[in-house]
């Protein structure tokens, strides 16, 4: 007999978690108005809101923590970090942050003036922000494949060469700081960039005069595609990709929360030593002195490993096959999803769930609350709340897609808790036609809604 595929690590530590009964979940929605981020977490049997910030530290990062340096400048855990920065994006000098959108706040204080145009693929919700914030302005140069979600396409996360040449041609060079490509691409559904895109991508910007700054989140995730999926990679370590990947980076901002495993945490990469004292000015400012920058020491230590860890095969090849296997199981229940499977997420397509549900009763956030209700499993919604209100009209802005995400947490949950969940969702879908109606907004916030908004049942 074949031996299975089995997880890379065995549990030290565990953490209760509580079964609920229908009754007592829907008392709680009723007072969470309808709003998953409304209710508590040990109201939640699991937890699937998102995959920042949730992972299990291993045992090394723990005992990393024992040891870190609290000197307020030139502590030796800034220097370790500063060494494994160098080891595996090849970049000399770094910049820690508190998390991911604070680099992009640093950074972009340095390099966004208003009227720039930064041209990426879908820029995630807080890179668009630190764009727009500073009146700039961000381009999709996504390829089109990323819009068809049942299309197998294995690098959905890839940019357009045509659409970015024509945004580098069109507009003076100095307008454009830089193109932003985001590993893997975050909001097209955890898909990933290929290594030669990377490089052409690379080579276009470069021969127009800007830079590339990769946005890093699940930088490692994107390497195990590019090892699984690209030709000429198959033999290839997880940390010679890597390194290759950002040989075609000028810079990198990274939300440690994702691919480095721990709970809190931020870094900006460069290429450039002018580059990098620029920025410092304005880390100084916002986040705190160059060696420690809203990061304790014993973090930066965590952080350290977990970037070791999390570049190392096995470790990702138990992530996303456990996704893939939550992917499977809800697929072979005859559920509509996204395809090919993302790294971090499973993505269901709400609209084709409910097709009897009319879009101005939230669908995505509808089938959000329908699943919590079925078995305590907390997703998040992807659709119109999110898309918000046109800022001028007022009216709901209606996105091609309703989704339903379900980010799975790393290392924390096993795959009987992927059955779990399997079975909670095909249970909603089995009863879908008794699900005639969906919510009605009594109260929201002008602009990010979702966090906030107030709903109830129609
Ligand atoms: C999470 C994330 C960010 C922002 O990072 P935070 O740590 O949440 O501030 C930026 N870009 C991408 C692609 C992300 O996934």
């Amino acid at each position: 007999m074949n031996l299975p595929f089995a997880e890379s690590y065995k549990i030290k530590m565990v953490e209760s978690i509580r079964r609920s009964t229908k009754e007592e979940r829907l008392k709680w929605l009723k007072e969470a108005y309808y709003n998953v981020f409304n209710l508590r977490s040990e109201y939640v049997y699991i937890d699937l809101l998102t995959d920042s910030g949730t992972g299990a530290m291993s045992d090394k990062q723990w005992a990393e923590i024992m040891i870190g340096d609290e000197s307020y400048a030139g502590a030796s855990s800034y220097l370790k970090m500063k060494a494994v920065i160098k080891e595996l994006f090849g970049f000399n000098d770094f910049l820690p942050t508190h998390q991911g959108r604070a680099a992009e706040n640093v950074l972009f204080s340095l390099l966004v003036k208003k009227g720039d145009i930064v041209p990426g693929n879908s820029h995630f919700d807080t890179t668009k922000g630190h764009i727009e914030f500073r009146h700039a302005k961000a381009i999709d140069c996504t390829i089109d494949e990323a819009f068809d979600p049942t299309l197998d396409y294995p690098f959905k996360g890839n940019l357009d060469l045509n659409k970015l040449e024509k945004v580098l041609q069109s507009n003076p060079i100095e307008k454009i700081p830089m193109v932003v490509v985001t590993v893997t691409c975050n909001t097209s559904g955890g898909q990933p960039v290929s290594m030669q895109n990377l490089k052409d991508v690379n080579a276009l910007a470069h021969k127009y005069g800007t830079k590339v700054i990769f946005d890093s989140a699940r930088f490692a995730e994107n390497a195990y595609f590019i090892k699984i999926r690209e030709k000429g990679y198959e033999d290839k370590t997880i940390k010679e990709i890597v390194k290759e990947m950002y040989s075609y980076a000028d810079g990198m901002t990274m939300s440690s929360k994702k691919d480095a495993i721990v709970n809190m945490g931020g870094f900006i990469g460069f290429r450039d030593r002018k580059m990098y004292e620029e920025a410092s000015v304005y880390n100084i400012m916002f986040e705190g002195f160059v060696t420690y920058g809203g990061m304790s020491g014993r973090d930066m230590n965590a952080l350290t490993q977990g970037l070791l860890e999390g570049t190392e095969f096995d470790y990702l090849e138990t992530r996303i096959k456990q996704v893939e296997y939550l992917g499977e199981k809800i697929k072979s229940a005859g559920i509509p999803l996204m395809q090919p499977f993302g790294g971090h997420a499973i993505f269901i397509d709400a609209k084709k769930f409910f097709p009897h549900i009319p879009k101005e009763e939230y669908i995505a956030q509808t089938l959000v609350t329908e699943i919590y209700l079925e078995g305590g499993v907390r997703a998040v919604e992807i659709g119109t709340l999110l898309a918000d209100r046109d800022p001028e009209t007022r009216e709901n802005r209606y996105p091609a897609l309703e989704l339903v995400r379900l980010a799975i947490p790393r290392r924390v949950y096993t795959n009987s808790h992927m059955d779990y969940i399997a079975a909670t969702v095909a249970n909603v879908f089995e009863r879908r036609e008794t699900i005639t109606r969906g919510l009605k907004i009594l109260r929201e916030a002008p602009i990010m809604r979702h966090f906030t908004v107030e709903l109830e049942k129609i």
